[in-house]
């Protein structure tokens, strides 16, 4: 039983530091859609916690836009969801 509690523990563990890491690695970063690439499916949209991101009618028809850019950690889920290629994580600087 102590080993089943071990391997869950070293599974927490890492989980949390692939995070720290990925946050930190990210932290100057943020999300940016690529209208051409875009279809406007809401993929994005769902898969993102802090509802950075949105669907908008345009000339071209609906497409991805980022609504709240500074609520946006670049966590990257929203890139794990989009089929397209469409999200980019950019580099900011303030
Ligand atoms: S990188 Fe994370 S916080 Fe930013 S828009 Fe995507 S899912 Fe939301
Ligand atoms: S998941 Fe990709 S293609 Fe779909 S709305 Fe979001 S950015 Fe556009």
């Amino acid at each position: 039983m102590n080993v089943v509690y071990i391997g869950i523990g070293a599974m927490l563990l890492l989980w949390i530091s692939f995070n720290l890491h990925r946050r930190r690695k990210n932290r100057n970063k943020t999300i940016c859609v690529v209208d051409s690439s875009c279809t406007g499916c809401q993929r994005c949209v769902k898969r993102c916690r802090r509802h950075v991101l949105e669907v908008v009618e345009g000339e071209a028809g609906k497409r991805a836009a980022v609504k709240y850019p500074d609520k946006c950690t670049a966590c990257g889920d929203c890139l794990g969801a989009c089929k397209f290629n469409a999200l980019k994580l950019i580099a900011f600087y303030p």
